[in-house]
């Protein structure tokens, strides 16, 4: 049976993608406060900024490309069995190739409504004031915000407590519940975390790859495959 490998990624795997990580030093995202434009009452006070905001960060993901990190996970999928559990809302992992992909905190290119929940894809198209779900409700983009649940933390800890090898990249480890993943490591695994920052370094035991993603990732990829 092939080994199951999870890999918990954030941030950092898609800075080289030129997609900017979420904590630049000044505590701002893309210039905003993360209060005024990731929270729901940032929605309820000024949908128009939250809409624009999001539109914005689609429109840079569109034309972003995957980098080596995103292209070394997907071809791992060739020498073992690799669940991806992502907090970012891009999908350069599935246009890498990535087949097994779980987002923990939305996905940009998807749109919701704001009635039942249900998904619809925006085709990378921006979501304005008035796009409505077949019910009649405004849409909003597929994100989770900061104060909301993460419907899918449960799974994503059930996929951690199977991993053989557990590797972590690109995340300052400073959102949760996403962070408190590790907790659930298996204390048989291996671990490794990829990061310029170890200062988020998480446990003893993991080895740590100072490294931008786009090297660290392939390093540890080939070696797994050789
Ligand atoms: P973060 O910005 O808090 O931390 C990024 C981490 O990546 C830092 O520790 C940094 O040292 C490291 N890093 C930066 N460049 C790197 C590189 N080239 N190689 C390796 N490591 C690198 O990100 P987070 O922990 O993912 O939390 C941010 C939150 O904001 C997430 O919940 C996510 O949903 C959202 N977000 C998503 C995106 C995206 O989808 N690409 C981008 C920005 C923010």
């Amino acid at each position: 049976m092939k080994e199951i490998i999870v890999v918990f990624t954030g941030a950092g795997i898609s800075a080289e993608s030129g997609i900017k990580t979420f904590r630049a030093a000044d505590g701002l995202w893309e210039e905003h406060r993360v209060e005024d434009v990731a929270t729901p009452e940032a929605w309820q006070r000024d949908t128009d900024l939250v809409l624009r905001f999001y539109n914005e960060r689609r429109r840079g993901i569109a034309s972003a490309q995957p980098n080596a990190a995103h292209t070394a996970l997907a071809q791992l999928e060739r020498f073992a069995d690799v669940k991806i559990i992502t907090q970012n809302i891009d999908d350069l992992h599935e246009r890498a190739g990535s087949t097994d992909v779980l987002h923990l905190h939305g996905e940009i290119m998807k749109s919701r409504s704001t009635l039942d929940g249900e998904l619809y894809e925006t085709k990378g198209s921006d979501i304005q004031r008035g796009d409505l779900c077949p019910r009649g409700a405004q849409l909003r983009p597929h994100v989770v915000w900061f104060g909301e649940a993460v419907p899918m933390m449960e799974p994503a800890i059930e996929l951690t407590m199977r991993a053989d090898i557990f590797l972590v990249v690109g995340t300052s480890l400073a959102v949760y519940p996403a962070a408190s993943l590790l907790r659930f490591v298996r204390s048989d695994a291996e671990k490794y975390i990829v990061t310029l920052d170890l200062s988020s370094a998480p446990h003893r035991d993991f080895v740590w790859l100072k490294e931008k993603a786009s090297v660290g990732v392939p390093k540890l990829v080939e070696q797994w495959c050789s």
